[in-house]
């Protein structure tokens, strides 16, 4: 088997895919929130050293459906570089299925039409994009590197060519004083790009809530569980998906809905009001309801 270089993220969607280290770290590494790769050099691993990795799984090689390329954003590389990996995977697992990875906005409007539309036929299909936020002014904040409009451009360049995009907005991220236009311009992008996954977790200080306020540029104040909840429900007033497979079941939410929307819109409505109105009722996480 393999040794990989740890810590190893991977999206929740892809406990049961093979993990593939093409990229260690993350080139951006700013992000205020974001802890996952701090203690890591950002690298590109060698070429020799990621097949070698493939070959590893030769023995398992007819099993093997799903593959998620790591770590943090593995499209930094040139297509080139990229189309050789997938191209080494397809021969290796003849019944491969899907790649997917971790993309950014910035990653995407970097690549022409011309090299995504290669990938994609390459084999990947699916990326995972931190929005974080639909609003610019919460992305300078966080140190996102991106705008409402890069974060619509990047989604937007990708889905025409046909890849499929999972989405993830953190509920609290700006602080209340931005609360309102984050929930708001959040719910806008999601609008202009009709992902095919979305889903949303709340902010947690991995590091304490110092450490987050000193990295984030500007007045933070936490949310408190009401706060979190009413900012839910103003972003999923302003969405107008419809087709987008919905979930807020991470280990942060409280609340948890499952869905797809728009068709399950209302019925999210009504469970974050019950959240709000009588959190005894609602189907909140236990050891939550001290919150209120
Ligand atoms: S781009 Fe992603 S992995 Fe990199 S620092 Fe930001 S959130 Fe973390």
């Amino acid at each position: 088997m393999i040794q990989y270089h740890e810590p190893l993220f991977r999206p929740p969607s892809e406990a049961r895919s093979l993990i593939i280290q093409i990229t260690l770290g993350c080139s951006w590494n700013k992000c205020s929130f974001c802890e996952m790769y701090t203690s890591k050099q950002f690298t590109a691993r060698k070429e020799e050293e990621v097949f070698a990795d493939i070959d590893a799984f030769l023995p398992y090689a007819d099993q093997i459906r799903r593959v998620f390329l790591a770590d943090g954003d593995p499209l930094v590389l040139s297509t080139r570089r990229l189309l050789r990996i997938l191209d080494k995977l397809k021969t290796t697992f003849p019944n491969l299925q899907r790649v997917s990875t971790y993309a950014s906005p910035s990653n995407l409007a970097r690549k022409s039409n011309e090299e995504l539309k290669e990938l994609y036929e390459a084999g990947l299909t699916l990326l995972y994009v931190g929005i974080e936020s639909g609003d610019s002014k919460v992305l300078e904040c966080i140190q996102k590197g991106e705008t409402f409009e890069t974060t619509i451009e990047g989604l937007n360049k990708s889905k025409a060519i046909g890849m499929n995009s999972s989405v993830m907005i953190i509920n609290g991220v700006g602080g209340t004083a931005l609360s309102e236009q984050h929930a708001i311009n959040s719910a806008k992008v999601l609008n202009e790009t009709q992902p095919k996954y979305a889903s949303t977790l709340v902010l947690t200080a991995h590091k304490g809530l110092e450490h987050y306020k000193n990295r984030f540029l500007g007045e933070f104040e936490e949310l408190n569980q009401v706060q979190l909840f009413t900012e839910l429900q103003l972003f999923m007033q302003h969405l107008e998906l419809e087709e987008t497979i919905f979930r807020s079941d991470h280990a942060s939410n409280n609340l948890v809905l499952k869905g797809v929307l728009g068709k399950d819109k209302e019925r999210f409505l009504e469970q974050i009001q019950l959240a709000l109105d009588q959190p005894s009722l609602a189907n909140l996480r236990s050891g939550f309801l001290k919150g209120f």
